[in-house]
């Protein structure tokens, strides 16, 4: 049993394959060398990874069982392991970047090539395998709400529990099991993880947050949100499962809680079909972006928090301190960067994927693509105005005062203009001026798109 993004026991259809008939099973993880390559393992995710590998062994062996870690190719390791092992089959669940499929073809080639079988299981990672639901006349839908219309009329498949026992035999050997500690430069206040972990907070989510998720989702301040995307990107908690559970306890805050796991499952399906969009424009505009080379110092302060604006700075300040941010200020931070800056989405959703524990390219890079317009958005050109929405999100300015410090005296929404302070208090505030004047930059950017 190869385990990729789906590190939990419960709800785990290829571990319960691969256990048909009472078999014994390693359950193998493989430290893919090309996502470390590729720059993808990050120190937040890194850290959050090897506390749910952790979990899963002790999991494991609580069944009878443990884990096995490799590190490298995971094709040449699964190789080598099923050989050790006698394996005459591997099972895993299906994944959907291009790097995966490839991953997958390339095992698939391997294993035959030694007399094995792969069973690639769908529905795993997901709450709707991508492909199943189309509209007439293509592969994946491109609109979100006809999207939601047929994916809450889909039966999905129900939860299975977790195996009693996972027999492992003796002969194959593990490196030992990374440890958090190891990893340097995580984020100060980063979750934990673990399958644990992540049944506890959807437990506690169910129970205590879910009935004021409608209209609190957006409440910046109130963090009012699951949390839960960690566990869902690196599979603690099953899309399943969660979607099930939450149907079961009922209500809007439920249904508005199912409605962004289906916007998962969205982005998910649009990059099964176009896995360029991870890096490509999903519908060009015809941007002639800011870049790295010329909107440096613009970037950097955006990067750092001193853009001048403050509900964009205490997000990005957010992310830096937890690994995480609330989806609002990924919204206006997004907006902020692409549009008002007039910067390549690409470089900001490098920076999100430097940092972010929950950070998926299907969503990061599609959530990207969304807000700067070149994505699934039907209102391309939509500009979010930053004192507009620290206003109407953190309309008391608490969220600001959490995270910009340097702000932490000025009281109420005065604390989103910071400018329009009388000239002694503003100079007692160790604070940057804008970094640009928003008619400008709106002017900019109506001027490019009209390009199109
Ligand atoms: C620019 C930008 C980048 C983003 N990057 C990521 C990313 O790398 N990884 C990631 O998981 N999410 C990403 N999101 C989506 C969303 O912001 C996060 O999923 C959400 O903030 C996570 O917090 P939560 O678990 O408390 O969410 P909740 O509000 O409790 O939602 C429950 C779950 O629904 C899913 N979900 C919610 N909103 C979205 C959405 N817009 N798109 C897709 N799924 C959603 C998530 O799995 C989330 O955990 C991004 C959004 C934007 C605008």
């Amino acid at each position: 049993m190869l385990f990729t993004g789906d590190l939990r026991l419960h709800d785990h259809p290829p571990l319960r394959a691969a256990l048909g008939g009472g078999r014994q099973v390693v359950p193998l993880f493989v430290r893919d060398g090309a996502i470390e390559a590729a720059g993808f393992a990050v120190s937040n995710r890194r850290a959050f990874l090897a506390d749910c590998l952790r979990d899963l062994d002790e999991g494991l062996r609580r069944r009878g069982g443990r884990l096995v870690v490799r590190s490298g190719d995971v094709v040449r390791e699964t190789c080598a392991v099923a050989a050790q092992a006698g394996a005459d089959e591997v099972h895993m669940s299906g994944e959907h970047t291009r790097h995966a499929r490839r991953r997958e073809d390339r095992l698939r080639a391997a294993l035959e090539a030694d007399g094995r079988r792969l069973y690639v299981h769908d529905g795993v990672v997901t709450a709707v395998e991508p492909g199943t639901l189309t509209p007439a006349g293509s592969d994946h839908f491109a609109v979100f709400t006809p999207y939601y219309r047929r994916w809450t009329g889909h039966r999905l498949r129900e939860p299975l529990t977790a195996p009693r026992r996972v027999p492992v035999p003796g002969t194959v050997t593990s490196e030992p099991l990374p440890a958090r500690a190891d990893v340097d430069g995580t984020s100060p206040a980063l979750a934990p993880g673990g399958e644990t972990e992540g049944r506890r907070r959807l437990a506690a989510w169910l129970r205590d947050g879910v009935d004021a998720y409608e209209g609190r989702q957006d409440d910046l301040a109130g963090d009012a949100t699951s949390r839960l995307s960690p566990h869902l990107h690196f599979g603690t908690v099953s899309a399943t499962e969660a979607v099930h559970r939450a149907r079961c306890h009922g209500g809007p805050g439920a249904e508005a809680f199912v409605r962004q796991l289906c916007w998962r499952d969205f982005h998910r399906q649009v990059l099964a079909a176009r896995p360029a969009a991870a890096v490509r424009d999903y519908r060009t505009r015809h941007d002639h972006w800011r870049t790295e080379r010329t909107a440096a110092a613009d970037i950097e302060a955006w990067r750092r928090g001193l853009t001048g604006y403050p509900v964009v700075d205490a997000a990005m300040r957010q992310l830096a301190h937890e690994g995480w941010m609330h989806n609002r200020g990924r919204l206006l931070t997004a907006s902020f960067l692409a549009k008002t800056l007039y910067v390549d989405w690409r470089v900001g959703a490098r920076h999100f994927l430097d940092l972010l524990v929950d950070g998926d390219i299907a969503n990061n890079q599609l959530n990207w693509q969304w807000v700067a317009g070149t994505g699934t958005d039907s209102r391309p050109n939509r500009v979010l105005n930053p004192v507009v929405q620290g206003r109407r999100y953190d309309p008391d300015g608490a969220y600001v005062r959490r995270w910009v410090p340097e702000l932490a005296g000025v009281e109420g929404p005065a604390v989103h203009e910071p400018w329009k302070l009388p000239h002694t208090r503003r100079a007692r505030h160790d604070y940057p001026d804008p970094v640009v004047d928003l008619a400008e930059a709106l002017a900019r950017f109506r001027r490019a798109r009209e390009r199109d």
